[in-house]
């Protein structure tokens, strides 16, 4: 029976809309009290004295097919090696190998990972560039459902490519396969929009594709400056992105090496479109830069304009409403799992670094200390973030 006392730090949780100096003790895994100046009581304590501590933040775009091709990460490198309790693959896997992403990969994490099955049935294996949609044999609507009702515990949705080269000759059909099957199963769609991958190909407007989403279906890489993005040739808000997120389709930034743009993102924001989620699209061949974790990535959320408590907010009880997992995750609770990280803000200057090697001068870094989940208390791998 392990009994934790976090001790001292300043406990922001933005969905019980608390930020101040408060305790936590934590017994076999669960949020017991939460209060001023707790007692030790036999607990082990953990003197958090000028850290944050925020609920276990929530990265909800990965790739953790742990070893395939050049991005499979492991989920605890991008997990609780980066202060993250939850992590979400973003469609690694189609169908026929779900089962082994969540036998060999899922299962034995020490972080919480949840996953959206590929539309298509290669997922991830023939890499982003192929056009993994444009053979209709390769979407199978009653596998899908099969081993989503299996495995409702872990799939959060459906992940679907946006782009002309996923798509190929198909144009949106496969998008509309996509729309009925989630609908049907009722689960959201994770839409990637902008031709990163392209050499040459032509991306499917974004109204065209806005138009097949419903609310809560989430949009990734909001912030691209490729081909295919929120922005019209002049810099503004296409009309059916303000449509959009008025009828609550929820959009992600989804970092990655290709699609944070400070540009696009002082745009998008000046005109008034604030993320829902904030994500790393971390992978393998990123965490070195200029990804490196989710807290970086937040931290270059908050040299946009963003402040601290906003973005443990988007990592938290946002994330946790976009998974529609809110009622297990993305709070400190008592009486709920304790799924914490301890975080230090730290006043420095340093430079954030874009996908296309912007830079932004920022006046805050965060920087993982521990998490606790399932009782136990994890340290942070070592990291080059700036
Ligand atoms: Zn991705």
């Amino acid at each position: 029976m392990r009994r934790l006392l976090l001790k001292g730090g300043r406990l922001l949780d933005p969905a019980s809309g608390l930020d101040r100096l408060l305790d936590v003790r934590i017994q076999n895994g669960t949020v017991k009290a939460i209060g001023v100046s707790l007692p030790a009581a036999g607990a082990t304590v953990l003197n958090v004295k000028g850290l944050v501590v925020v609920p276990g933040l929530i990265d909800v775009h990965l790739h953790l097919m742990n070893g395939l091709g050049a991005f499979g990460a492991d989920p605890d490198l991008f997990g609780v090696g980066s202060g993250v309790t939850t992590v979400v693959d973003a469609g690694s896997t189609g169908h026929s190998l779900f089962p082994v992403f969540r036998r060999y990969v899922a299962e034995p994490a020490r972080s919480r990972v949840l996953a959206y099955v590929n539309l298509s049935t290669l997922g991830s294996v023939a890499g982003p560039g192929y056009a993994a949609l444009a053979d209709p044999r390769l979407i199978d609507e009653e596998k899908i459902a099969a081993v989503v009702e299996a495995n409702r515990d872990r799939i959060v949705g459906i992940k679907v490519m946006a782009t002309g080269t996923a798509l190929g000759a198909e144009g949106l059909k496969p998008l509309k396969r996509a729309r009925r099957l989630a609908d049907s199963l009722q689960l959201p769609l994770l839409v990637h929009i902008g031709e990163s991958w392209g050499r040459g190909a032509e991306p499917p407007p974004i109204g065209k594709v806005l138009a097949h989403l419903r609310p809560g279906d989430i949009v990734t890489h909001m912030f691209t400056a490729h081909p295919g993005g929120l922005l019209d040739p002049n810099g503004k808000l296409w009309p059916q992105v303000c449509d959009a997120r008025d009828s609550r389709i929820l959009f992600d930034v989804g970092h990655g090496l290709h699609n944070l743009n400070f540009d696009v993102a002082r745009r998008v924001l000046d005109q008034g479109l604030q993320p829902d989620g904030v994500s790393t699209d971390g992978h393998r061949g990123n965490r070195a830069g200029p990804v490196y974790d989710l807290p970086t990535t937040m931290a270059k959320l908050m040299a946009l304009g963003f402040s601290l408590s906003q973005v443990v907010e988007m990592a938290t009880a946002n994330a946790a409403r976009l998974l529609r997992r809110e009622k297990e995750l993305g709070a400190i609770r008592v009486g709920r799992p304790a799924e914490i990280t301890v975080l230090r803000s730290e006043e420095r200057e340093w430079e954030a670094v874009d996908s296309q090697q912007g830079k932004l001068k920022a006046r805050q870094a965060l920087v993982p200390v521990f998490t606790i989940r399932n009782g136990a208390v994890c340290d942070p791998l070592p990291s080059e973030r700036p």
